[in-house]
């Protein structure tokens, strides 16, 4: 999570909302890829930080399929991201802060572990929550 954070930072020096995210290999410890909002910087409102380290961390693999590997993100993933998380079959999400007004992941839907769908993965919210939840809080203040 202090690597997603350092990317969170990253974003909000281009003026994006302060998000980042990190995916670790199956053993849990290699970093494969990692994101930080893009939106502002490639005028694009896909470029979340998760979607973004998703494909890098696919096109490392050299497969679409994450099995195996945890996504960690500093803050509760939108509906866009946790379909993404959700196609990818990635194994674990963590995540830090809550996202109230538009989480997907437990918050204002559950997408991730939607029964209906055939994959779940583990999630584990709240670590370094308030630091997460502080940046944003500081960016947007700032605006
Ligand atoms: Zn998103």
């Amino acid at each position: 999570m202090r690597l997603a954070l350092d990317e969170a930072e990253r974003a909000a020096r281009n003026g994006d909302v302060p998000v980042g995210a990190i995916v670790l290999a199956p053993d849990g410890s290699t970093v494969l890829a990692s994101g930080h909002n893009e939106r502002e910087a490639a005028h694009d409102p896909t470029a979340h930080a998760e979607l973004l380290a998703l494909r890098r961390a696919a096109a490392a693999l050299g497969q679409w399929r994450l099995a195996d590997c945890t996504l960690v993100v500093t803050l509760e993933p939108c509906t866009m991201c946790a379909g993404a998380i959700q196609q990818s079959r990635i194994d674990r999400l963590v995540y830090g802060a809550r996202d109230e007004k538009a989480g997907a992941a437990g918050s204002l839907w559950d997408v991730v572990r939607d029964q209906r769908l055939n994959h779940r993965p583990e999630v584990v919210e709240g670590v370094l929550a308030e630091e997460c939840a502080r940046l944003l809080t500081a960016f947007f203040r700032d605006r």
